[in-house]
């Protein structure tokens, strides 16, 4: 592979390692940088729920992404397992979803989706799940699905690996050499030099360091969210209640997330108050998981943009930079399609989805509102 590849992509998360390999396949010299250890960042430290969509009924391109993911994670996840021997722990475990009053509407969404879901009386709800208190009305998505991430990580890392993609960790991108309109290089702390014919940008949270020298400021910041781990009688479903959520792992711990906090920037630490708070949710929701273990807990910085939807496309100004951060709350399940359209738009083919709903000067629509929140 030579030194100089045709993509340089700058940061080694979910988004980086899932356009590398796609670019990879299609036979494209590719490069990724990351200034750490390669998805160690928020991509490790989400969830993992996928929620169940339908590409081909999707009413928003952000939904159409979801969709992608949701058919998609499937087959991908079994081409991982037989190119690198990797399981990434995908299972569709299904979910129940605990609507507020004022998102009833998504139901709207999903059905025009074609989404498989059921409304649960509460004693229904409580036959299928240990419940305690809860609010909202129950709605079952039995196509809702999980994955592992840092198992998933270690799969699309290797993934890379055998499909040639050159992988450079420690390295921290930092200042770029511009030739006019083009990007020549970036220099890395440690001085190196890296060059490529085009660069894609995916350093999450971190980004808009990255494109303030390219005159531009769209707004991406961290979003810390914080994690608890139990040991304990959990549940056999993903429960999603608002912004909460209880995600039973299968081995007997359950994942129990997350707070939002946009006031702790950059500071990734989980807190006393907010591990707590996290508890005592899971004791509410689920009675059989008060006073569980405690197993582990940590804190990851999601990548928010302003309107809560990812940059994806061309650098506007700029021959050869492009952008896909910002994903929010929903990288995981936003990678196949995200991948996919970066893939199909540095190949110059017909991007699965437009484009425009992404772009890096677009007017941020603080409307938006997600069929899922995670
Ligand atoms: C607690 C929590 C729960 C979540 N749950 C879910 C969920 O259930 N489902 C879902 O779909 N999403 C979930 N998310 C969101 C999802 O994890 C993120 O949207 C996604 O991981 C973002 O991926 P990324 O590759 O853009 O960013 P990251 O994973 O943060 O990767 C960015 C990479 O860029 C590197 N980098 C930064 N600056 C530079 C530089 N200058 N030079 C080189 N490299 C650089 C970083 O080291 C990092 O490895 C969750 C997130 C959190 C924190």
């Amino acid at each position: 592979m030579a030194q100089h590849p045709d993509v340089a992509i700058i940061g080694g998360g979910i988004i980086g390692l899932t356009s590398a390999y796609f670019l990879a396949k299609t036979g494209v010299s590719v490069a990724v940088y990351d200034r750490g250890a390669f998805g160690t960042e928020a991509s490790w430290a989400g969830a993992g729920i996928l929620p169940p969509g339908n590409p081909a009924r999707a009413a928003t391109p952000a939904d159409a992404l979801r969709g992608i993911g949701s058919e998609r994670f499937p087959a991908l996840s079994q081409e991982l397992r037989d190119l690198t021997g990797i399981d990434n722990g995908y299972r569709r475990c299904g979910g129940i979803d605990f609507l507020a009053p004022e998102d009833a509407d998504v139901t709207s969404v999903w059905a025009a989706e074609g989404i498989a879901f059921e409304p649960l009386s509460l004693s229904e709800a409580k036959r299928l799940e240990p419940l305690g208190a809860v609010e909202g009305e129950a709605h079952l998505l039995p196509d809702c699905a999980q994955v592992r991430n840092p198992w998933h990580l270690r799969a699309l890392l290797a993934a890379c690996e055998r499909s040639g993609v050159r992988l450079h960790s420690s390295a921290s991108a930092e200042a770029w050499e511009f030739d006019g309109a083009r990007a020549r290089a970036l220099r890395t702390a440690a001085g190196e030099r890296v060059t490529a014919n085009r660069f894609l940008l995916t350093a999450g949270a971190w980004s808009e360091a990255l494109l303030r020298p390219l005159g531009h400021r769209p707004g991406l910041h961290p979003v810390r969210g914080q994690i608890a781990v139990l040991r304990g009688n959990g549940p056999a479903r993903v429960l999603l209640l608002g912004k909460r959520y209880l995600v039973p792992r299968g081995d007997g711990l359950t994942l129990i997330g997350s707070t939002e906090e946009p006031e702790a920037g950059f500071e990734k630490r989980t807190t006393p108050e907010g591990i707590a708070d996290l508890l005592s949710f899971a004791g509410r929701t689920v009675p059989g998981l008060a006073g569980a273990t405690l197993e582990t807990s940590w804190a990851g910085l999601r990548p928010g943009s302003p309107d809560g939807l990812p940059f994806i496309g061309a650098v506007p100004g700029w021959d050869n930079v492009f952008v896909a951060a910002g994903h929010f709350r929903a990288g995981v399940q936003l990678s196949i399609g995200t991948a996919q359209a970066v893939t199909e738009l540095l190949t110059g083919a017909p991007t699965c989805v437009p484009l425009e709903t992404f772009a890096l000067d677009r007017k941020p629509d603080r409307n938006v509102k997600s069929a899922f929140r995670s």
